[in-house]
């Protein structure tokens, strides 16, 4: 990708996470809280919102893909290591990069609610691409909404690429 153009900045990405937390640490108060970290995009993302997390957290880690390589949702998601410990009767929150057409965020939430019965299920997006969204899922929490755009940084990947950089950009 040439001539990254920043979209959000590092500080905005960490007031925005501090935003959410606390809407977050609200809901909960001291309820535990198991977070589902969708991998690899949410990495950054999830490791910094716990950070500002107040209950008791235990965090979990999945691994899905829709994208092969490119900037197109194939649509069909593919779940790479989805093991999970015993998430009945958990408030449970999965926490993404973005929901883009909502196949996975939609994927994931079944899968919880149909193999669980949890206390909650909840889902935090840190980026909302809402026009391009081709079912009815809707995050529970998000960060900020988009155009439709293909962006990378703070976890998002072109073809394994720039998820270490510290703000989201696109070209
Ligand atoms: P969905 O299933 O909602 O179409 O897509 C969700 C997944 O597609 C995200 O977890 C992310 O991995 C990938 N994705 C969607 N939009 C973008 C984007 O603009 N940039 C990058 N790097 N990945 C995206």
């Amino acid at each position: 990708m040439k001539d990254l153009k920043i979209l959000f900045t590092e500080e905005q990405i960490q007031d925005k996470i501090k935003e959410l937390a606390e809407l977050i640490n609200n809901e909960y108060k001291s309820e535990e809280l198991i977070t589902i970290c969708v991998l690899k995009g949410a990495v950054m993302f999830a490791v910094d919102l716990v950070k500002c997390l107040t209950m008791p957290v235990k965090m979990e880690f999945i691994r899905l893909s829709s994208y092969g390589s490119g900037t197109v949702s194939s649509g069909k998601v593919h779940a790479v290591d989805i093991s999970l410990p015993d998430l009945n009767n958990k408030n449970v929150l999965i926490i993404e990069d973005i929901v883009d057409t909502g196949h996975t965020a939609k994927f994931l939430m079944d899968f919880i609610n149909n193999n669980f019965k949890t206390k909650s299920t909840k889902f935090c997006s840190l980026l909302d691409k809402k026009i391009s969204r081709v079912t009815e899922i809707e995050p529970d929490y998000y960060g900020f909404e988009i155009d439709d755009k293909f962006v990378v940084g703070y976890g998002l990947d072109y073809d394994g690429y720039y998820r270490n950089l510290k703000y989201i950009a696109y070209s």
